[in-house]
């Protein structure tokens, strides 16, 4: 058994927990966020920046992988992780959340999905057994079945469908990967300049193979979420993931989603909700039981200029920042923090310097992992209200000049 979940502490206040996932490439404490590697690599960043700022799990795109370099390449490189050179866990997505949302012209139909890519407009087609087989391909740690993402709003009839062709995808995905589960049996990636080792063991006699986690759909109907949660528990996945949320509907009618579908999905299991969000939905998430969450917010957003700090959000583009010696937050430890000035990194984004986007994603990156590390001490020591009281006073002020 090469991946595990254990519960560690639980919040007497709220559904969160504490909990460590065991993977083959190393253990990851939850709750947990992943930053975003979309294809193979974090935006303006390296692993052994990675490494420095301790992420213990990527998030990469299949889809994007599928398309450029093409998953045969990176199977025949020896895989995922070696071929980015990252020997801590890896997640990868089932494609289908960027067909829907990369490809306006793309047809669905009960085997799977048609579309043109971004890059070339070739013709295209993926379905649960393909997303499947590219993933393993791919040979990250957890895969994700191929589920079909709704738009919103989408009517009640609509989104029941939706739920049931997610649900057979889910079960067909099963069946593909039930033969290929141990693709990577006996292969793990731990090159000799990686510090992993002594960062993280893996689970007892872990033996390198994936988990498949199914998705939890149903649109905004709570009751359709409950059912669809519950159908997929009876098909006995390693992790569940809460899939079509954050895509343009009220911050409320989310946290409604997700506590109806965890209502229904066992305690025993990680819990991943896909795409969230700003540091406070993290806190929000957390309280309602999710073990994991990815979002491109803290890179995207360093990529133009917004940076997270512990009393608020701080545009470094602006002109107040031109001859400001003080780092982007006194409250932060990052090596970005401890070394350069505000003053300095506004030049780099005024001068259109690749560094700026390398600094701004490592300090955002690290106010993400931080925030993560003080929310599970928090939780482990009752006092997650107070760090959550913080935290909206940061959410709501611009830094003082
Ligand atoms: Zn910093």
């Amino acid at each position: 058994m090469s991946f595990r979940f254990e519960v560690i502490a639980r919040d007497p206040r709220s559904a969160a927990r504490v909990g460590r996932l065991y993977t083959p490439h190393g253990a990851i404490d939850t709750p947990v966020f992943m930053p975003v590697g979309t294809a193979g690599t974090v935006k303006a960043m390296t692993p052994e920046l990675l490494e420095e700022l301790d992420a213990q799990l990527l998030l990469a795109n299949t889809y994007h992988l599928f398309l450029r370099p093409g998953h045969e390449t990176v199977r025949a490189l020896g895989g995922l992780h070696r071929f980015m050179s990252w020997p801590r866990a890896l997640l990868t997505d089932s494609g289908g959340f960027q067909v829907f949302s990369m490809n306006s012209i793309r047809q669905v139909s009960e085997d799977g999905v048609r579309f043109a890519s971004h890059l070339d407009g070739s013709p295209q087609f993926l379905s649960p057994e393909k997303a499947v087989e590219v993933q393993v391909a791919l040979g990250a740690d957890i895969i994700m079945a191929l589920d079909e993402c709704l738009e919103y709003p989408a009517g009640r009839e609509k989104a029941r469908q939706s739920m049931e062709l997610t649900l057979r995808w889910a079960q067909r995905c099963r069946k593909a990967f039930s033969t290929n589960a141990d693709a990577w049996q006996g292969q793990r990636f731990s090159p000799a300049v990686s510090r992993a080792k002594k960062h993280g063991a893996s689970a007892p006699e872990a033996t390198p193979s994936q988990a498949l986690f199914g998705i939890v759909q149903g649109g905004t109907y709570a009751d359709l979420r409950h059912e669809c949660a519950e159908r997929l528990v009876a098909m006995d996945f390693p992790g569940y993931a809460i899939g079509g949320l954050a895509v343009g509907e009220p911050p409320a009618l989310s946290y409604e989603m997700t506590e109806a579908s965890v209502a229904a999905l066992p305690a025993d299991k990680p819990r991943y909700l896909m795409g969230v969000g700003y540091p406070l939905d993290l806190i929000g998430y957390v309280r309602r039981g999710v073990d994991m969450m990815d979002c491109v917010l803290p890179t995207r957003n360093a990529r133009n200029g917004y940076l997270f700090t512990w009393s608020g959000v701080l545009h470094i583009r602006n002109a107040g920042h031109a001859t400001d010696p003080r780092p982007i937050d006194a409250r932060c430890a990052c090596s970005v923090c401890r070394r350069y000035s505000r003053a300095y990194l506004r030049h780099l984004f005024n001068a259109g310097e690749m560094s700026a986007a390398t600094l701004a994603t490592h300090h955002n990156l690290y106010f993400y992992l931080d925030l993560m590390r003080r929310l599970r001490a928090a939780l482990r020591e009752g006092t997650l209200a107070q760090l959550a009281v913080e935290l909206t006073a940061a959410q709501q002020s611009e830094p003082a000049r």
